[in-house]
């Protein structure tokens, strides 16, 4: 009998426990819904007075009749440029409100492979010129005119790890090489057919070991301290690496410290003429 009475003692605590997790879990989940609505209501709000500081910032710059003086005009580009930086943070917060919450959305198109080295060069060749720092972009010759994916989101990781690369390299080279393999595999990611690989290579820093997986952690940085000697919020990685996913891909880092990093964008590479099943990004 009494055995028969520790058993059902056992059994009742042991149900308790599991409704309590059960509550704990519904609670965790919920506050990460409100975290996450909170972080795109409070951007969006954001953004609207912040646009109306920039477009005027930026006519005051413009100095249209010539009634601003030197040093009134350098007042006006930093507010401008301070504000541009505000409105990328707040761009970022939003988009990884977005992720997390799975509402962003993936637009798949044709994406020309071809111009890509000359917009990159675009965005970049002045930054590099200025740092006196080497940047080159290879396409490699098996890679294909077109394939499948997110152009803007594309550009967006891409924008990202060449944007670090400048910023944690003072001498050296930034160069990009996008080359075609036939089939990929690493600890963390298994590509089922071919994958078209961006490799961003740098002479910079480096990261050590024990921070190669955190720094993919929002809001983390290798030094996060307020002194610390570069800017930013520690969540370009996250994003660019959750929007990889997001594309059927991954983003794996190869570092060593003082000598550089290499951070590569794989993604599936699916073409226009291939035998597949058109890739619909639903089904990932
Ligand atoms: P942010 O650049 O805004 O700090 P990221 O998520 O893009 O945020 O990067 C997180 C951290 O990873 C950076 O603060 C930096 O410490 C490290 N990091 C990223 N890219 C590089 C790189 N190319 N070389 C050295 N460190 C890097």
């Amino acid at each position: 009998l009494t055995v028969n009475k520790e058993l059902e003692n056992q059994k009742y605590v042991a149900e308790n426990a599991a409704i309590e997790l059960e509550r704990y879990n519904e609670q965790l989940e919920q506050s990460s819904r409100y975290k996450s609505e909170f972080l795109a209501n409070m951007s969006h709000e954001l953004r609207t007075p912040l646009n109306s500081m920039l477009i005027l910032s930026q006519l005051l710059t413009e100095n249209r009749n010539h009634t601003l003086t030197e040093e009134e005009l350098g007042y006006a580009s930093v507010i401008y440029n301070s504000g541009s930086d505000l409105l990328s943070m707040i761009n970022d917060i939003l988009d990884l409100s977005k992720v997390e919450a799975g509402k962003m959305l993936v637009e798949m198109d044709a994406v020309n492979l071809t111009e890509l080295p000359s917009l990159l060069q675009g965005y970049f060749g002045k930054l590099a010129e200025a740092q006196n720092v080497e940047f080159n972009v290879t396409l490699n010759p098996e890679v294909p005119d077109l394939f499948f994916t997110d152009e803007m989101r594309l550009h967006q990781i891409l924008r990202n790890l060449l944007s670090n690369a400048f910023k944690f390299t003072e001498q050296g080279s930034v160069t990009m090489e996008i080359t075609k393999l036939a089939a990929y595999s690493d600890q963390s990611y298994i590509a089922e057919g071919p994958v078209l690989a961006f490799a961003v290579q740098d002479t910079g820093i480096g990261i050590s070991e024990e921070n190669r997986e955190l720094i993919f952690e929002a809001f983390r940085q290798v030094d996060g301290t307020t002194a610390r000697k570069f800017g930013g919020t520690g969540l370009g990685l996250s994003i660019s690496q959750q929007l990889a996913q997001l594309l059927g891909g991954h983003i794996s880092l190869e570092s060593e410290e003082g000598k550089g990093s290499t951070f590569t964008l794989y993604l599936p590479c699916r073409e226009l003429d291939s035998e597949e099943e058109p890739f619909h990004p639903a089904e990932l």
